[in-house]
């Protein structure tokens, strides 16, 4: 049975709770026996559910209410609770929200209205186009150009580990418009899947498969309606849907570790060794002891971060890089353990502790690599000196 104390924390209000109580009740009657052969099918699929079920509607602001914003503890205990329970279902939900984040935060009310009212009911996929062959952590050197042209804009160049790429049917694109060097050149576009010159060049399989994809944009023409924000903003626009994302991912870290946890406390009580349950070996008991001490620990930076930004915070890059960091890495350890503590049956292709052992290891590299969170942190401790 998972532990689900810390709702009790001051972080949340009772809508919250109740929240976390409604989406595990559909995760339980909802998620079971999905077939993820095809991760295409299977995430339309899921948006389609997550859709039906009401779930989308925390990924973005609502455009027709000038008073919507983003919840950050809405989207976190969302995100907690579907890992918990399906790794892709965690992962068709977050990018709904990263997909259109540029375009709650910084969107003309046309460009909102164009696209929010479809993915927030699961009827359009989106996706996030930031990373370039040459810059994933390099992100402020990337190449791909936006030329203006008349009233449009002409894109060339290329995008690679795109999620969603090859399913979306909506791209918030970042590009070089030139208006400073480096990150003060970049500006942020919605642009359409169908969108003539937009080519799907190369599909990538991972460990733990979801729809990703190199993307080819070739004489790509795009209206100058389809900026985001303005010229030169882009990085910015980036950086600020990071920080509200980014807490998000931790908190998809937390549900796998939870799952790992709850995993080994069942193996640990049923099995026998060397007659006695498993769980009265002394070791296992400190395996579980710092698995749960990791995932407490991990949940306070998560929640802090969220309940930050949720106060009204502008910024909340150290403490959403905190969160990021250590509930990656020590999602990591926690599944680790799990494995060692199924022996065999932990690294089995197909078993719940091995599909985790492949699931949170990406984690760690997008949305800035825990090397990256490293030095947001560190920088901004060093500034106050
Ligand atoms: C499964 C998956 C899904 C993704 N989805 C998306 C998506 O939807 N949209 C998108 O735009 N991108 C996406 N990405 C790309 C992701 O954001 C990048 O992979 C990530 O930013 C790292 O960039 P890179 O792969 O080019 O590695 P590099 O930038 O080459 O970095 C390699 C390693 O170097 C180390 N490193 C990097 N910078 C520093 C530094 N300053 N100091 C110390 N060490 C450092 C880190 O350990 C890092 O892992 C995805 C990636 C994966 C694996």
């Amino acid at each position: 049975m998972t532990d689900r104390s810390f709702l009790a924390w001051p972080f949340f209000e009772d809508h919250h709770r109740q929240l976390a109580d409604d989406v595990e009740e559909w995760a339980c009657s909802n998620l079971d026996g999905i077939n993820h052969e095809n991760v295409d099918s299977a995430c339309r699929d899921l948006v389609a559910r997550l859709g039906e079920g009401g779930w989308l509607l925390h990924t973005a602001i609502d455009p027709d209410n000038a008073a919507s914003r983003l919840d950050v503890r809405s989207l976190c205990l969302i995100r907690e609770t579907l890992a918990r329970h399906d790794g892709l279902a965690d992962f068709a939900f977050a990018m709904q929200g990263l997909g259109t984040g540029a375009l709650s935060l910084f969107g003309t009310e046309s460009q909102r209205r164009a696209w929010l009212g479809e993915t927030r009911q699961g009827n359009a996929v989106s996706a996030f186009a930031l990373s370039e062959p040459k810059s994933g952590s390099d992100v402020a050197n990337l190449e791909l150009s936006a030329t203006p042209d008349g009233d449009s804009y002409l894109l060339n160049g290329e995008k690679t580990w795109i999620s969603n790429g090859g399913i979306a049917d909506v791209y918030t694109l970042f590009a070089r418009t030139g208006e400073g060097p480096g990150a003060k050149g970049i500006s942020a576009f919605i642009v359409p899947a169908n969108t003539k010159g937009l080519l799907i060049a190369e599909r990538l399989e991972v460990i733990a498969p979801h729809p990703l994809a190199r993307l080819v944009f070739d004489s790509c023409r795009i209206p100058a309606s389809a900026m985001i924000g303005m010229p030169g903003q882009g990085f910015r626009i980036a950086m600020s849907v990071l920080d509200v994302f980014r807490s998000t991912v931790a908190a998809a870290a937390l549900g796998f570790a939870r799952k790992a946890l709850d995993e080994s406390v069942a193996r640990a009580n049923s099995r026998h060794l060397f007659g006695a349950p498993m769980s009265d070996l002394q070791m296992v008991q400190g395996h579980i002891a710092d698995m749960a001490l990791d995932i407490d620990a991990a949940a306070l930076l998560v929640y802090r971060a969220a309940w930050l930004k949720d106060s009204g915070a502008e910024r909340v890059s150290r403490e959403a890089a905190m969160a990021k960091l250590f509930a990656t890495d020590h999602a990591q350890s926690v599944i680790d353990k799990a494995v060692q503590i199924h022996g065999g049956e932990g690294v089995r292709k197909g078993s719940a502790v091995e599909r985790l052992y492949r699931e949170i290891r990406a984690l760690r590299i997008y949305e800035g690599a825990s090397d990256v969170q490293k030095i947001i942190i560190a920088r901004q401790e060093l500034a106050r000196g």
